[in-house]
């Protein structure tokens, strides 16, 4: 069932004018979710949750782009075996807007680990493990900034 939020009421340029001031996440689906064929069923959930989509696209990782990305977990044993991995094949990385966003989407895609995940979180449902375990999510509103500018340009985001 779609959500309909108070934007679904308002003209395009009014609703933008509010997603402007919206918390703002950023997500990757991660390469197990886009070889998997999960890529559609994740965003209609976005969709559903009540998530404004603000920027979308298919890109495949370089592992200079991974590398960085993943910087704050550079010392961790898993750091090399997570860079290799998200270069293994095309992800989706998106901005997406709502109240309170990060947490938001933290509480929608469950733990870390999908076998420590509650039922129907986006984990739960398509990860494959706890490294390949199908999407990203920021961890705070200024690190979602940091990430979202990251992967795109000024110009490839609505709404800002
Ligand atoms: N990861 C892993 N092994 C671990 C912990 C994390 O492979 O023991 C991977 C996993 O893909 C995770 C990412 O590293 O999503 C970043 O770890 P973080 O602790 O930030 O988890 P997240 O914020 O993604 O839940
Ligand atoms: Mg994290």
């Amino acid at each position: 069932m779609v959500q309909f939020t108070f934007l679904n009421y308002l003209t395009p340029q009014a609703a933008f004018f509010f997603v402007s001031y919206m918390e703002k996440t950023f997500i990757i689906l991660k390469p197990d979710a886009v070889k998997n064929r999960h890529t559609g069923d994740i965003i209609a959930r976005i969709e559903k949750e009540g998530f404004t989509i603000l920027g979308l696209k298919m890109l495949h990782l370089t592992k200079e782009q991974a590398e960085k990305f993943y910087a704050v977990h550079k010392e961790r044993p898993f750091y090399a075996d997570l860079c290799k991995y998200m270069t293994s094949g095309p992800v989706v990385v998106a901005a997406l807007a709502a109240n309170n966003a990060v947490q938001k989407w933290r509480d929608l895609i469950g733990a870390t680990d999908p076998a420590q995940a509650a039922p129907n979180t986006i984990r739960k449902l398509y990860a494959e493990s706890k490294e390949a375990n199908a999407v990203h999510g920021s961890d705070s509103a200024d690190n979602a900034k940091i990430e979202i500018a990251f992967f795109f340009a000024e110009s490839e985001l609505v709404g800002r």
